[in-house]
């Protein structure tokens, strides 16, 4: 089956799937993204992706092409002709094509582009690797200022994965003036007996959708939460530590820089999120 994508207003198979050369998001990583993930044929909080979508498209000054009604009916379209049962929805909004290369903004604005594709993941909240735990290992972290817009630049994230991958560990966690912000699609927590420990919202992290509905069910079920960062030595006296992400869910992260966290093993705490998180994604997808 040809995968269908979507393009400017219309779904043909992925080989006619094209932008021009001189789109913003080509020529200038100007442009925005968004990943929802796909249980049993249905999204995962498409209502908090909505929310971020719109929010990084305002703080780039690009009108959002579409209200949330229109993209839920594209996104569902997306998985119906993909027959899409596990896996994600990837969307992506640029500036547009101006047409030629210039810094500034074209004025008037251009249509941004918009292209939707999926993935077919079967199984993707079965991972056994997720369920055993990831290793990490720590990198600087030398990105730029805003990473709470969601943006497609993410050639550092990709070096950090590369580093990762050049240790034979699963992610890297980025460190910022001896503090951890977040992995490199995914926001980092550590657990001491009954408390979360993450870091709190600001431009230095993304605002995981993910996040959000983490800490809602920890609250819910009782556990402590603080909200401020942490070191790569307290990660490794931590009792657990885990990453949360719309498409790793929640996932337990056994190892830092070598060491084990804990005793080395997916922890209870962050095991039981992430059994909370599916379950309670699972009934209001959509
Ligand atoms: N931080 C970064 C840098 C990310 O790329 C991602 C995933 N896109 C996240 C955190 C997690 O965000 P979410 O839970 O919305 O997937």
């Amino acid at each position: 089956m040809t995968r269908q994508v979507y393009v400017n207003g219309a779904f043909v198979g992925e080989a006619e799937a094209k932008v021009s050369v001189f789109d913003r998001g080509f020529l200038m990583a100007d442009g925005v993204y968004e990943v929802t993930s796909v249980l049993g044929g249905k999204l995962l909080d498409f209502q908090g992706h909505c929310v971020r979508l719109s929010r990084s498209l305002a703080e780039l000054d690009i009108t959002n092409p579409h209200s949330d009604a229109e993209w839920l009916a594209l996104f569902r379209q997306a998985v119906a002709l993909n027959a899409v049962v596990d896996g994600m929805v990837y969307l992506q909004v640029t500036r547009g094509n101006p047409g030629d290369r210039d810094f500034a903004y074209p004025n008037p604005p251009v249509p941004p582009t918009v292209v939707i594709f999926t993935q077919s993941k079967l199984g993707l909240a079965e991972n056994p690797a997720a369920l055993a735990g990831w290793k990490v290992i720590s990198v600087p972290d030398i990105r730029w200022g805003r990473r709470d817009i969601k943006t497609v630049q993410l050639l550092y994230p990709s070096m950090a994965k590369m580093a990762a991958k050049a240790a034979h560990v699963d992610d890297a966690w980025l460190v910022e003036d001896g503090m951890v912000t977040e992995g490199t699609s995914n926001n980092a927590y550590i657990v001491k007996g009954n408390r979360i420990i993450t870091r709190q919202l600001s431009h230095d992290i993304l605002h995981g959708i993910t996040r959000a509905a983490v800490l809602r069910f920890a609250r819910e079920a009782q556990m402590e939460i603080e909200e401020r960062p942490f070191t790569i030595a307290e990660a490794q006296s931590a009792d657990e530590a885990f990453i949360t992400s719309a498409s790793a869910f929640v996932t337990p992260v056994i190892e830092v820089d070598g060491a084990p966290v804990g005793h080395g093993k997916a922890g209870p705490l962050a095991l039981r999120l992430r059994e909370i998180y599916l379950e309670e994604m699972r009934k209001s997808a959509i």
